[in-house]
């Protein structure tokens, strides 16, 4: 019999519906049966929504990727804001008449590019993909089901679906499906009911999250500074406040969260050294622990893994989005040219392809990480030196600096088509953005 559906992507956040509004748009992939199913009830997408408190630095590789999936064009412009240039320096290298000077600086107009990339609020970009996906004819969004388990037969998975909603919880319903795609966060149920193991480490850090207003313009700028238990930084945003992401050890964060305001504004402007003046708690605060999760393997018959679903890094580079983003364009690619070659998506041998792609890329991040990770939060002895070293030599070195501009622009590896060139969708890019 044939199965319910030929695609079932768990997870409707960022990665989950991105991938599944690139498969509806591609020639070859967008006749596909495709279910995407979340445990959340989801957000109603409208540009005066509430604002969330997790944002992302999103790459030119990611806008790309959006713009191809038909998201970007949709974006409220109000709620993102480009972000031109890019300071990151260490507390312990503080120059005290011009803090800004001892550290990197990246330039938009130095490397011939409009911005290195924009700061998007997470709950607004994912409910613009499910907005999206809601008129889409080819995909099934299923909300308020909460994948409760999956048996891999010898053509097809069957998946248990738990209803979540008020008046319906746990009634269960069944769906078959050629290819289950675990896009279902950091603590995957597909990984764990598909077998495959983690390598993981806790950073012993937790990434306090607010709003802030500053008394100086952020001048479109992300700016970062090294503190010896981690690094916090200021993202710019559209109404001319900043996101913080402040990665701290856990009793610093616990206390973060128990001050006052004011006393939390005052505790911001000294982390930051006051490079943008006073600042002052513009909303809510909260804080997520940091760890640093990599899947062993990315897929099984049938299953297959993306975004934080696969791993999880370290948001010092703002890096964990951009990757998810990546990885939803390779397995879109992957599974397009298969079905062009009359090979099954859930083959072993196609979900293999896109683990050799993409599971060698994220790892080099996941090192690159914690090597900085390590580099900046150790206090003495030769990493201090080096640290001091390294940050000099690379704001002298035009190649070094470049090579840092590209993987924050996100073009540095082995890209997926769709994520290497700005491709509007016909009839959709006069909407809201602009
Ligand atoms: C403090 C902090 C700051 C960060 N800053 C940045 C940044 O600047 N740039 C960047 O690129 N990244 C950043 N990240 C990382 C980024 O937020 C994540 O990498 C990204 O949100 C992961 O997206 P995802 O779609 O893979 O997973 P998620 O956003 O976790 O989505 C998973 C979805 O799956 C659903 N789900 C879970 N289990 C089930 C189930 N059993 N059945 C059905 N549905 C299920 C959930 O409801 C959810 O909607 C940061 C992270 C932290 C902690």
């Amino acid at each position: 019999m044939k199965p319910d559906f030929d695609i079932v992507i768990a997870g409707a956040g960022i990665v989950g519906a991105a991938l599944a509004a690139l498969l509806a748009r591609h020639p070859a992939t967008r006749k596909l049966a495709v279910a995407v199913v979340d445990k959340d009830a989801g957000k109603i997408f409208a540009a005066d929504m509430p604002a969330g408190l997790r944002v992302s630095a999103l790459s030119r590789a990611s806008q790309n990727i959006l713009t191809a999936a038909g998201a970007w064009p949709l974006m409220p412009a109000a709620r993102m804001c480009a972000y031109r240039e890019m300071r990151v320096w260490d507390a312990r290298a503080d120059n005290k008449d011009n803090p800004e000077e001892d550290g990197i600086h990246f330039d938009s107009a130095l490397l011939g590019e409009p911005d290195l990339g924009h700061i998007v609020e997470n709950d607004l970009l994912s409910a613009c993909l499910q907005h999206l996906l809601e008129s889409t004819s080819s995909v099934a969004l299923l909300r308020s089901a909460e994948l409760t388990a999956a048996k891999a037969g010898s053509n097809e998975v069957t998946l248990t679906l738990s209803a979540a909603e008020p008046g319906h919880a746990g009634k269960e319903r069944e769906i078959t499906t050629r290819l289950l795609v675990g896009c279902d966060g950091a603590r995957s149920k597909v990984r764990e009911l598909a077998g495959i193991k983690v390598n993981e480490a806790s950073y012993s850090q937790r990434g306090v999250v607010a709003e802030v207003a500053t008394s100086q313009p952020h001048r479109e700028t992300a700016w970062q500074r090294f503190l010896p238990d981690g690094p916090i930084a200021f993202l710019p945003l559209a109404n001319g406040h900043c996101s913080i992401v402040w990665s701290c050890s856990e009793e610093r964060a616990a206390k973060l969260l128990q001050l006052d305001e004011r006393a939390f504004g005052r505790a911001v402007t000294t982390a930051g050294n006051a490079v943008l003046g006073d600042a002052e708690l513009a909303g809510a605060r909260a804080s997520f622990p940091l760890r640093r999760l990599h899947a062993i393997q990315y897929c099984r018959d049938g299953i297959v893994l993306a975004g934080d679903a696969a791993h999880v890094v370290h948001p010092l580079a703002g890096q964990g989005a951009n990757l998810g983003l990546l990885d939803a364009a390779a397995l879109a690619e992957i599974v397009a040219a298969a079905l062009s070659d009359g090979e099954s998506p859930g083959d072993l041998r196609v979900l293999r392809r896109y683990e050799r792609w993409r599971k060698g890329e994220n790892e080099a991040m996941l090192s690159a990480l914690d090597g900085l990770s390590k580099l900046f939060s150790h206090t003495g002895g030769p990493l201090k030196v080096l640290r001091r070293l390294g940050l000099a030599a690379v704001a002298r070195s035009t190649a070094a600096r470049n090579q840092f501009a590209r993987q924050a622009l996100g073009v540095s590896g082995e890209l997926p088509k769709t994520a290497i060139s700005v491709t509007e969708c016909p009839g959709e890019s006069a909407s809201a953005h602009g």
